[in-house]
């Protein structure tokens, strides 16, 4: 059996910035294992780039905050540009209840600092997003900070710099079992390539974490949700700035990439199948009538069908990431369930991370409301609005 001080299991964008936050704060043979051939091919790989601070709890916003700060740094401090375009956010209500919600999101916005995120008229909508059609929009919010950022530069950046400080990544290598001592500390991992001895195990495995833990006997909250990306073919209508333009009633939304218009829409999984990520040809015929609707001048545009695509969030019941010690089993720690949000909070989560395991407590933040005991407790996280 050889050994490993510390294991992360998954290799996506979690699991590259916890090995990175490690490696800084002096952590020694610090090795990743993942089932993948590669990087890239889980949830990180498929992730439409999107960059908020505006949503509806303080932890969130403080989230965003602090991976808003590390992004600007990133290219310095990993030697990679992360490619954070601040082209904005921007939320339409079409009903008095929708605009309420989007009040209730500022006014938390705003007392965690997040003074750029304002109350826009129809109006100013017009002139920020111009081709969406506005008849039924009645107002919105729109923070110039939020934008976009490239997954996978984010993914790579980190795993090479842990990678540099001594890191270790075993790809095609899958985790089958955690082997538990009589006090319940993980003492090895069963993997496809043989069994390694560990003092620290790290959750790091997406929409795939609940069947890690489970593993181990550790029942952990995160479901597997299907989202689908509806791509059109390359085109010059939409500006590259155009902002991450999203309707709060149904969640329909749409940014440019590389050209492309992707249009997006969220819609139950497949029943009786929580990962299956085939793409849905009624689905796509179904975001493209809502974007002609909302976008007309996406109406001369077609559909890629062969681009569009779809990939799993890892849903958490309140929608917040589970971070530290698992309950009942004090060296498998979680970082999961950030419920669509993983990319952009990946560089905070990942330091806040490595601190607890170096020293028991985070110091950037103070992340309480992460604690996974917080179900059990019945203290989930509640949302102002629907952010
Ligand atoms: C369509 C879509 C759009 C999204 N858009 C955004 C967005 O705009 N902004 C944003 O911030 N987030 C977005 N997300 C969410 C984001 O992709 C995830 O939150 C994030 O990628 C999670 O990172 P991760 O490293 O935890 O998971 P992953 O990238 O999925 O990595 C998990 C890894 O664990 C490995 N693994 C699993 N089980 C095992 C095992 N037993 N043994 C070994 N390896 C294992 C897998 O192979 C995988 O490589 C989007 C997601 C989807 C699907």
């Amino acid at each position: 059996m050889r050994p490993a001080p510390v294991v992360i299991v998954g290799a996506g964008v979690m699991g590259a910035s916890v090995a990175y936050h490690l490696t800084a704060r002096g952590w020694r043979d610090v090795l990743l294992l993942d089932r993948s051939d590669g990087p890239g091919q889980g949830s990180t790989g498929v992730a439409t780039g999107g960059f908020r601070a505006q949503y509806g709890t303080a932890i969130n916003v403080r989230l965003s905050l602090l991976a808003r700060e590390k992004l600007r740094r990133f290219q310095d401090e990993i030697g990679v540009d992360p490619g954070y375009l601040p082209a904005g956010y921007l939320w339409l209500a079409e009903t008095r209840a929708e605009l309420d919600g989007l009040h209730a999101g500022l006014k938390v916005q705003r007392a965690e600092g997040l003074h750029e995120a304002t109350e826009v008229s129809v109006e100013e909508i017009g002139r920020i997003s111009p081709a969406v059609r506005r008849d039924s929009v009645i107002g919105g919010t729109f923070c110039p900070t939020d934008g976009f950022i490239a997954p996978l530069q984010v993914l790579n950046g980190y795993l090479a710099a842990a990678l540099r400080s001594g890191a270790r990544v075993e790809w095609q290598t899958a985790v089958t079992g955690l082997i538990r001592d009589d006090h319940g500390s993980i003492i090895a991992l069963e993997t496809s390539r043989g069994r390694i001895a560990t003092g620290a195990v790290v959750n790091a495995c997406g929409a795939w974490a609940a069947e890690l833990a489970g593993h181990g006997g550790v029942s952990l909250p995160v479901t597997p949700l299907r989202r689908q990306i509806a791509v059109t073919v390359p085109c010059s209508l939409l500006s590259p700035t155009t902002p991450m333009t999203i309707f709060v009633g149904d969640g329909f939304h749409f940014r440019v990439r590389d050209g492309r218009a992707l249009l997006l829409w969220p819609n139950p999984g497949v029943p009786g199948k929580p990962f299956d990520v085939t793409v849905d040809r009624e689905w796509i015929d179904m975001v493209a009538a809502m974007a002609h609707r909302r976008v007309p001048i996406l109406r001369q545009v077609a559909i890629d069908i062969a681009c569009c695509h779809a990939g799993l969030y890892e849903m958490s019941p309140d929608r917040h990431a589970l971070l530290g010690p698992a309950p009942g089993c004090d060296n498998l720690f979680l970082i999961n369930g950030s419920s669509g949000h993983g990319v952009m909070h990946a560089p905070a989560l990942g330091q806040l991370l490595a601190e607890i395991m170096s020293d028991g407590v985070s110091s950037s933040l103070d992340v309480s409301a992460l604690r996974p005991s917080r179900f059990k407790e019945g203290k989930p996280n509640s949302s102002a609005g629907p952010l």
